[in-house]
């Protein structure tokens, strides 16, 4: 259940976003250390706001998305992320959590879900390392009108040590599954992963996933030198889901 009402030390801030925004290729981007990182797609943004609670901030609010930051561990130590180039502020809110929020901080941070176009799951953090605390909260939020997504490395089953696809049906709406490469010796350089055969282990997931999650998609970022944008389109059209293009930009 909701709480009914704020948490104690709870804090609403809204701040001005300083977003780095791409017109030519309508896309938005974080500075990360040496990168710039889009941070999501397709529309500009004015403004972003983020609700805190004393652990840090839980959700943020951007292009009418709500997105969720729910963990800051990760199964990677990816080479543009912000929190390994000495950054946690992502377009003004300061991700660095000194505690993991609890399904019910996490719920109350949402509010209303019908109240976004989509409630992500994409925090500095793997979401998936805490699947069930996310599936719950999930299914709670669709069952009010929400839709929900999970940005994901796509690791998990490698994490959990068995095929967990079928424990999203029903719960999530869309998938969006960080590839990054397309092959495991790109992906090894540029993501860093702490466990063996991490890359093939994504293949998979997106495979299996796509029979239980009705929209998937594969990402990569453009502009990682030797990262071949329309190879990884290829990879993702072999398994037979969506492949959206991320764009790194230049350091200007
Ligand atoms: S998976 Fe995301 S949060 Fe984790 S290290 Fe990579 S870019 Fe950073």
């Amino acid at each position: 259940m909701l709480a009914a009402s704020r948490p104690l030390g709870r804090r609403l801030c809204s701040v001005l976003a300083a977003p780095v925004f791409d017109q030519r290729l309508s896309l938005t981007y974080v500075k990360a250390g040496d990168y710039r990182l889009p941070l999501d797609f397709g529309m500009s943004i004015q403004r972003s706001s983020c609700l805190e609670v004393p652990g840090g901030v839980v959700s943020y609010i951007l292009h009418g998305n709500c997105y969720l930051n729910i963990t800051n561990r990760c199964t990677l130590r990816c080479s543009f992320c912000p929190k390994f180039n000495g950054a946690w502020d992502v377009q003004g809110n300061a991700l660095r959590l000194r505690r993991e929020p609890t399904a019910d901080e996490i719920l109350d941070a949402v509010g209303d879900p019908r109240s976004y176009r989509e409630i992500v799951f994409c925090g500095l953090g793997e979401p998936t390392l805490r699947l069930y605390t996310s599936l719950e909260i999930a299914s709670r939020l669709r069952a009010r009108g929400g839709r929900v997504r999970i940005n994901t490395d796509g690791l998990a089953n490698m994490v959990y040590g068995r095929d967990v696809t079928p424990d999203l049906e029903d719960n999530i709406d869309a998938l969006s599954i960080s590839l990054n490469a397309q092959n495991e010796i790109l992906y090894n350089r540029y993501c860093r992963p702490k466990l063996a055969g991490a890359y093939h282990s994504l293949l998979d997931f997106a495979r299996r996933a796509y029979d239980f999650v009705p929209d998937v998609t594969l990402t990569a970022i453009d502009g990682l030198p030797g990262v071949d944008i329309d190879a990884c389109a290829s990879i993702a059209a072999g398994i037979g889901v969506k492949f959206r293009r991320r764009v790194l930009d230049e350091v200007g």
